[in-house]
């Protein structure tokens, strides 16, 4: 085999390279860290840009066979906040200097919902003076939509493609024109069209994954010349389909352990992106945010839901900071990102310069 620091000062790192170097631990593994924080510091320094994330409804009209807020599921109270509730929310990012906020939910496609978002963006950029930019992650939509609702004022966009490999991916999802892996690909072919940065990410440690899936996906995303990416480990929900093959899956520590790993070949191979810090990885490790803004990640995602609806949007197990008020969740994360010897870029965007580079 050969010598990780070989791979590491390779300048271009091959499907065979990400294999091994996705597979260290222990000291490979710390320079495996090591490289990614050097590329980090030089490419896009030690900021950290936050985006205050609300999680406007767990209606969905889909049914991923991982996910707790899937239709099918009848244990989940459903929800749908306010329209006063998600302006006070990025009210309250924009009066906190978070610069940014990221409007998720389940997926829906009817009229009302395209109708209802459109609205929501115009007004947030109203009652902000144009200042808060907007990330919006709803999923999978008409390429009609996406443009209205980027001319309303979205500017990013996050739709992961969950794993490159289709096989893997129709494994995951139920088997119909709903849950099409080419429908994916083309959504996120229209994001770019459309002019959004366009973010994509898989999750990690799903069933039946390999390392040599995770290595094409580093690769899917690279070929792709995505600007973002958003990746966390996959953690089980026992009211889900996916959940009888927990049998399967690798510990939850080495799940945890190989995010972090792709997360630093990702800052590698894409060198100007942005990265966020998966609230998943928290759900694993209490530091887990932390430790990846130290390797490569350099957005992360405040939740500024309002703590009364937090607790049904349980997308896996032990999803963490669900009983806490947005404040408490700005102060503790400012600490962290301290803690992590990184600086919150308050007040910032705090764009992909990748999709700066490459519109130049
Ligand atoms: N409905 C939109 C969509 O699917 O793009 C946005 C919300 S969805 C809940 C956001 C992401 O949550 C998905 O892209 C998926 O990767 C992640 N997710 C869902 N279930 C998960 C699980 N059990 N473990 C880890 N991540 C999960
Ligand atoms: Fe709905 Fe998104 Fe969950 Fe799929 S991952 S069931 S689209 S919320």
């Amino acid at each position: 085999m050969q010598d990780i620091q070989t791979i590491l000062d390779k300048e271009t790192l091959e499907f065979n390279d990400i294999v091994i170097l996705l597979k260290t631990e222990g000291e490979e593994q710390k320079m495996l860290f090591k490289k990614a924080q050097d590329i980090q510091l030089n490419y896009v320094g030690k900021k950290v840009f936050y985006r205050g994330l609300v999680e406007f409804s767990n209606v969905c009209s889909k049914n991923c066979l991982y996910c707790g807020i899937r239709k099918d599921n009848k244990d989940v109270e459903r929800y749908n906040l306010e329209d006063e509730h998600v302006i006070e929310a990025a009210k309250f990012a924009h009066e906190n200097n978070y610069a940014s906020m990221v409007l998720q939910a389940g997926e829906r496609s009817d009229e009302h919902f395209i109708e209802r978002v459109d609205l929501l963006l115009k007004r947030i950029k109203k009652e902000t003076n144009g200042e808060l930019g907007i990330t919006i992650s709803l999923g999978e939509q008409s390429e009609e939509t996406y443009k209205k609702w980027f001319e309303s004022g979205a500017h990013r966009y996050l739709l992961r493609i969950e794993s490159s490999n289709k096989v893997l991916y129709n494994q995951i999802h139920p088997n119909n024109d709903e849950h099409d892996f080419e429908s994916r690909l083309s959504c996120l072919k229209n994001l770019k069209k459309v002019g959004y940065q366009t973010g994509t990410g898989v999750m990690v440690g799903l069933p039946w994954q390999t390392f040599e899936d995770l290595a094409r996906d580093i690769l899917f995303m690279k070929d792709f010349d995505i600007d973002m990416c958003g990746m966390g480990p996959y953690i089980e929900h026992q009211d889900t389909p996916l959940y009888e093959h927990r049998n399967v899956l690798w510990p939850i520590k080495t799940r945890f352990s190989v995010t972090l790993n792709m997360i630093a070949i990702l800052r590698i191979v894409m060198k100007d992106i942005n990265i966020a810090a998966a609230t998943a990885l928290q759900a694993i490790d209490p530091m887990g945010r932390e430790k990846a803004l130290r390797i490569g990640a350099n957005v992360i995602m405040p939740n500024i839901t309002p703590t009364l609806h937090r607790k049904d949007y349980q997308l896996y197990e032990n999803k963490p900071c669900t009983d806490e008020g947005a404040e408490d969740c700005g102060n503790c994360l400012s600490m962290r990102i301290e803690l992590a010897d990184r600086e919150v870029g308050l007040g910032e965007w705090g764009d992909s310069k990748h999709f700066a580079n490459r519109n130049k």
